[in-house]
């Protein structure tokens, strides 16, 4: 699902556009300057890594969070601060009394399952829409017939990887869609209100806000630039646990188990074998359908451990998935007098809806932002949690927006400039319109 532009009627009472792929005059007056930003970040090697023990969980990311640190104060930002945890806060004064403050965050982090090392971008200017094979790795292909986001992007310019590594819009275009905002902003006079930029580590290893302190950072709502297509405004993810299932057998050695012996693993994979194929998986799924997804075993004879995620949208429904898990092992493992499991449930998100409908005024600022940046918004619902769903749990109201990265954690991810410029106008709006708000 992908916005379009608004018929360019809108426009033709105002500014004419000097270059029509662009959503308005403000996105393509912000562009070159995010391209140049965009560039420079993502050969900036900033993978977070799984099972680390420290935090962040890699050193690198902070190399770019000392880059914005130095680059926000020659913009002229106030506060700006790498926090102890690793996250860099900083500070646009408002220019309105009375207005809230408004938070950007995106975060800096590439995820770990692709490589990310020795990004090397390349923009291709004008893209006349024939099938770009990437030249690091040539079986890499983006062929628009089946990308249809891309099909839909003839003309512009795009960014990729050579095809040996991520491209890492995923978030940088995020973190270069928020620096262009307010380097663009401190030269606006236009009334605005406080705003106040996080930009977070480790996202992509679920841990991005960790060490977020919501009272240091001292928002009223924040906006994470960290969604996709153009135009995109996320409000709703799943709601999230992870199960941990370990099942105690009976050991024996196998020469004299005859009778003794009960076998952990066997009865673990009986659970598994036994787990709904055809609907609540993952691969069986789309839309609002949740799902229990096993996705680690460990184990000998004597204990063996199952984890497994459970996700939906509906919290009643997803205590209900959970209950499928409890009855199974039960129902299996209670065949057997010998054996006993535990089954261990740990919360790891929450679904925001609920809470952003009791503010309806931070998704409807965002959507006239959209509006106004030269869009038309489009709610979509996410498969998977945010930064933003924590920090709405936590109490900082934080919807989704797009950033104009396109197929992340791949080595096919894209960017459109034009798209990325229109999440940068967007930005720029949404600071100026809570400071109108705030004067009228
Ligand atoms: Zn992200």
């Amino acid at each position: 699902m992908t916005a379009s532009r608004p018929p360019s009627s809108c426009f033709a009472d105002s500014r004419p556009l000097a270059d029509a792929r662009y959503a308005g005059p403000l996105a393509e007056s912000l562009a070159e300057g995010l391209l140049e930003r965009f560039l420079r970040y993502v050969a900036v090697d900033t993978q977070s890594a799984l099972d680390s023990p420290t935090y962040p969980s890699s050193e690198m990311q902070l190399e770019l969070s000392r880059i914005l640190v130095d680059e926000l104060r020659a913009i002229g930002l106030d506060d700006v601060e790498l926090t102890e945890p690793g996250y860099v806060f900083a500070t646009l004064p408002g220019t309105v009394d009375g207005a809230p403050t408004v938070g950007l965050i995106a975060h800096v982090d590439t995820a770990p399952d692709t490589p990310g090392t020795g990004v090397r971008p390349i923009v291709h200017r004008a893209w006349a829409g024939e099938p770009i094979r990437l030249p690091g790795d040539p079986t890499q292909v983006l062929d628009p017939s089946d990308l249809p986001a891309l099909d839909e992007r003839v003309g512009h310019d795009l960014v990729t990887s050579d095809g040996t590594t991520l491209l890492g819009a995923d978030d940088k275009a995020g973190v270069a869609a928020i620096v262009t905002a307010v380097a663009h902003l401190v030269h606006d006079d236009a009334p605005r209100a406080t705003a106040r930029i996080a930009f977070t580590v480790d996202e992509e290893v679920g841990k991005g806000t960790d060490h977020f302190d919501l009272e240091a950072f001292g928002a009223d709502f924040a906006y994470t630039l960290d969604g996709s297509g153009i135009g995109e405004i996320e409000t709703e993810t799943f709601s999230a646990y992870q199960l941990k299932l370990t099942i105690k057998g009976v050991g024996v050695h196998p020469g004299t188990a005859k009778g003794r012996l009960v076998n952990a693993l066997k009865l673990l994979a009986d659970v598994v074998a036994a787990l709904p194929r055809d609907a609540l998986s993952p691969e069986t799924t789309e839309g609002r359908e949740g799902y229990v997804h096993p996705f680690r075993v460990t184990g000998t004879t004597s204990e063996a451990t199952l984890w497994l995620i459970a996700r939906d949208h509906d919290d009643a429904r997803l205590e209900e998935h959970v209950d499928v898990v409890r009855r199974l092992a039960t129902e299996i493992v209670g065949r057997e007098p010998k054996a006993s499991f535990t089954l261990d449930v740990e919360e790891q998100y929450r679904n925001m809806r609920g809470e952003l409908d009791r503010h309806p005024e931070i998704v409807e600022v965002a959507e006239e932002a959209i509006r106004r940046a030269g869009v038309e918004p489009v709610h979509t619902i996410i498969r998977g949690g945010t930064d933003g769903a924590r920090l709405t749990e936590k109490g900082l109201p934080t919807p989704n927006l797009f950033t104009g990265g396109q197929h992340y954690h791949s080595l096919r991810e894209w960017a459109s400039l034009q798209d990325m410029a229109a999440a940068a106008a967007t930005c720029v709006e949404l600071v100026k319109l809570w400071g109108e708000r705030s004067r009228s």
